[in-house]
Order: C-alpha cells, then structure tokens, then sequence
C-alpha cells in the first residue's frame, strides 16, 4: 500500500476503499446547498495529520482508539450487534462512530469524504507518502496548466478532499489532502489538470509546475 502510494498516488483510498467509497456515494443523496464544506472555514491539513500523531502515540499510553473509532469496525460491531442479535457490541464508540462516519463527515459533508479528510490515519499515512513520491520524476502525479485553466472551479466542487481551492484566478492544491481520485481532472473542461510522470508536478509551487509542463515558459523568462 505504502509503495502503491509513493509510485501512483494513494489509489487505495480513492479505488478500493470500502469504507470510503460508502460515505461518498451517501453524500450524493443530500442535496448540495445544505452539505458543509469544512475547508472553507477551516484548514483541514493539521487537523488531519493531528489525529493522525494522536492515534500513533495514544497506545503507548492506553488501548487503541483507532480501532474503536475505525469505520470498518464500526461495520463488523454493527453487523455481530444487529444481524446476529448480539446488541451488547453496539456501544458508545459504535454509535460515535457511525454518526461521524455516515452522517455528519458523510451525509452532510460535501464530498462525503470528511471521515477520510479528518479521521484516518491510513489515508493520511498514504497522503504523506505520496507527497514525498510527487518529487521524483519516474512518480505518478497531478499536473496543472495554469494558462489552459479558465478559473471555471469544476475541480474544485469535484474534489471530494477539499484538496483544491480557488485563489484569485489560480487553482492552488494541497497532497497532503489528495487521494489521487482524480475527479478533478475529469471535471476539467479544459484538460488543464492532466495526471502523469514528470519531475515535478502541481505538488511543489506553481511556478515550478509551470517551467517543468512548458519549457517554453521558462526560455521566454531568460530572455524577458
Ligand atoms: S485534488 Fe483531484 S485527485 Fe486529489 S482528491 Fe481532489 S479531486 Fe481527487
Ligand atoms: S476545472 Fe479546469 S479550467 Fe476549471 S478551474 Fe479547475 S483546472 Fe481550471
């Protein structure tokens, strides 16, 4: 899974996911101008990374919380407690857990994908891998060509994540956040977003984005 995400991209998350997968396909029921959008209030990146430090240093000093609040557990307690009548599993943890994960970071989020944003430490492990992997050049990556973009912000409804933002007339984008879903390049009217190798992609500033698609760019700022 690490070696997937350093290479392509965390495609677990995006492709096989279950628990994912479910929350965002939930979301789609609700409709769009009553869903919330947590990124624009908030920047989700530490929130996300810092339940991701909680979760890894909690068991060294009590049981472990990640598993109480995993949404698969969450899928396995509710099926032994409902299906198999064993109702003494669903607990507090469950009912948290559930609310979170289906409703208030599913249902009502834009996107669906607020469990994933804030909650999981696998995403997020594979979010940060991926972001040390975007810098080499053999790695698979987003791509964005400012000068095809028209600041339209198809890409940024599309994104599940809340990955990307609209900046004046720029598209500016946060790995850190990305599971390489690539919804935003489908969403693109312009094929300004493209997904490839290459030495760097729409992971570092945009400027550098810029030299590396469009040699070209770079040759004229020499002479300018
Ligand atoms: S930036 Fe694009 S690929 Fe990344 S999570 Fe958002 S929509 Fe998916
Ligand atoms: S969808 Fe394409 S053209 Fe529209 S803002 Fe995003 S990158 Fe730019």
């Amino acid at each position: 899974m690490l070696a997937s995400a350093f290479i392509i991209g965390p495609f677990f998350c995006s492709r096989l996911c279950a628990a994912g997968a479910i929350p965002e396909y939930i979301s789609r029921l609700w409709p769009k101008r009553w869903k919330i959008d947590w990124s624009s209030f908030m920047n989700t990146v530490p929130i996300r990374y810092g339940f991701l430090i909680g979760f890894l240093l909690v068991p060294f000093f009590s049981g472990s919380i990640a598993c109480a609040y995993c949404d698969y557990s969450f899928l396995e307690r509710l099926s032994t407690g409902v299906v198999f009548g064993n109702i003494g599993v669903v607990g507090s943890t469950t009912i948290l857990t559930g609310f979170f994960w289906l409703v208030l970071f599913g249902l009502m989020t834009k996107g669906g994908r607020g469990y994933c944003s804030f909650l999981c430490p696998v995403g997020s492990i594979q979010s940060a891998v991926h972001s040390v992997g975007a810098r080499f050049g053999f790695t698979y990556k987003l791509r964005y060509e400012k000068e095809k973009c028209t600041a339209c912000s198809s890409c940024v409804q599309a994104c599940p994540m809340s990955a990307l933002r609209k900046e004046e007339k720029e598209i500016k984008y946060e790995i850190l956040n990305c599971i390489t879903c690539r919804q935003c390049e489908a969403s693109c009217p312009t094929a300004a977003i493209s997904y490839g190798c290459g030495k760097r992609g729409w992971s570092t500033t945009a400027n550098a984005a810029e030299h590396e698609l469009h040699p070209q760019v770079q040759e004229r700022g020499h002479k300018g």
